[in-house]
């Protein structure tokens, strides 16, 4: 106990000087990456009292497109959060930062990874986009390791390219995990990045900015993907994504160029164009990004890829017109799913996930973890109890939830691992209806006022009307 109330200190310490308070840092503490808990008190949580959870979210209902379009099929994955097999233990401070996190499964990240390299094989795409955070936290050891299994994927044939994510460069949270705690590990630095991936992308791009670590990647003959770096990491590695000046007249250049030459443009990010969540902005959009709205806007630019949400989920600049923005969700994160992208020659679009076969993958390599053999539930039993943890985590952190029954603050959890699961998914339309009528939902509504995670599920219940999973353009 006394070792675990240490570890919960030392968290917390960690996570102020981060600055990952809940609040300014969301998208990485409570929608997102961060491992660390919130809280800054030095009580343990007790071992969640959970049974069983009602099913999150259908199995996959998101149908292939009936025909391929002629032009590219592209995998548009992001949000891995790798870490290097030899950075863990296993012990007591990784299974707390697993269990206390964002919904990574970062015990089987490995096999996640594999059962990826397989996957990504037999589906035969003509590319693969990795949208950033291919990192844990940008450990220099989880780097090299997961470069080896992208050249896999190449040695296949098949291309693959990557920008970084906010986790990927500078990280001074790089570590070790070892038994309570975590020891520091080595980062890299932006040059580091371009020499580590100089396959994936930087060797054989079109154009390179010389401002940051975007580039420009030729499709086919009549598409370019315009990878772009939106992550601040000189002297300091912040959360948050913005463009740099530079960049932008570079981008303009670009978009010039490929307009002149008549090729369509799939720009690409690894945080958000758009204000995808309500109540997570911060952080999550890019800084004034009306600007590149604009700018995107003018080239008319039909489809805009981002990340680091962890969110599955779509939106449009305009009502009925402008730029289409699609965030995947983080393949590390159940469902654990990629997204598969028809582009057409002409600009039109076709976008449907796929979830990692991971029962499958654990069948052909004669594993016999059950919970490899059985992960959509055991996916699904895990991110609900992670979620459960985060809104108890929540009561102990605010006075407002003090005078109600234990019975109570597990009603609320439950529903609120439900449904922000689902949201994960991209799914909360499945359970919407039911999930409203709960007792528990009533709750949050009642007494959940001034936690954030109140406000949270009411974006996620308001939003949550379509399917978030499949989505095309003609
Ligand atoms: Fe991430
Ligand atoms: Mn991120």
């Amino acid at each position: 106990m006394r070792n675990r109330i240490v570890l919960a200190a030392l968290l917390a310490v960690v996570c102020m000087l981060a600055g990952c308070s809940l609040k300014e840092a969301v998208p990485e503490s409570t929608s997102a990456e961060s491992t660390l808990p919130p809280e800054t008190e030095t009580t343990k949580a007790e071992p969640p009292t959970i049974e069983e959870f009602p099913q999150t979210w259908e199995e996959p209902t998101s149908e292939p497109p009936e025909e391929p379009i002629e032009g590219s099929k592209i995998i548009v994955a992001t949000d891995m959060h790798y870490l290097a097999r030899s950075l863990t233990d296993f012990q007591k401070g990784f299974e707390y930062s697993v269990d206390h996190g964002d919904g990574k499964v970062m015990q089987y990240i490995w096999e996640i990874t594999d059962a990826f390299v397989e996957e990504v094989k037999e589906e035969q795409p003509d590319l693969v986009i990795l949208s950033g955070d291919l990192t844990y936290n940008g450990e220099k050891e989880s780097h090299e390791e997961f470069a080896g299994k992208l050249e896999e994927i190449e040695e296949a044939g098949i291309p693959v390219i990557v920008i970084p994510g906010n986790h990927d460069i500078n990280n001074a949270q790089a570590a070790q995990f070892v038994g309570d705690t975590f020891l520091g590990a080595d980062n890299i630095t932006p040059e580091e990045f371009e020499e580590i991936y100089q396959d994936f992308g930087y060797n054989e791009a079109v154009s390179r900015d010389s401002a940051s670590l975007s580039y420009v990647y030729q499709v086919n003959d009549y598409t370019r993907a315009l990878m772009l770096d939106t992550c601040q990491y000189e002297r300091k590695n912040l959360v948050g994504g913005m463009i740099r000046d530079d960049t932008y007249d570079w981008i303009e250049e670009q978009m010039e160029e490929a307009w002149n030459l008549g090729m369509n443009v799939i720009p690409v990010a690894h945080h958000n164009l758009l204000d995808e969540s309500e109540v997570y902005l911060q952080d999550c959009t890019i800084e004034h990004s009306e600007q590149l709205i604009d700018q995107l806007e003018s080239w008319e630019v039909p489809l805009f890829l981002s990340g680091h949400l962890h969110v599955q989920h779509y939106m449009r600049s305009r009502a009925d017109s402008g730029i289409y923005e699609i965030v995947t969700s983080s393949l590390s994160t159940p469902p654990c799913q990629y997204g598969i992208l028809y582009y057409g020659d002409e600009g039109s679009f076709r976008y449907h996930t796929k979830s990692l076969d991971m029962k499958g993958w654990a069948k052909k390599t004669g594993s016999t973890d059950k919970n490899l053999l059985n992960f959509d539930e055991f996916g699904k039993k895990f991110l609900s109890k992670v979620f459960y943890n985060q809104a108890q985590d929540e009561f102990k952190r605010l006075d407002t939830f003090q005078g109600l029954t234990k019975y109570q603050k597990e009603q609320m959890a439950k529903v609120y691992a439900e449904l922000n699961a689902a949201c994960y998914a991209g799914k909360v339309v499945d359970i919407r209806d039911k999930a409203i009528a709960k007792a528990g939902y009533k709750m949050w509504e009642e007494e959940g006022y001034p936690s954030i995670l109140a406000q949270y599920l009411e974006w996620i219940t308001s939003d949550g009307t379509k399917d978030y999973n499949v989505l095309s353009s003609e």
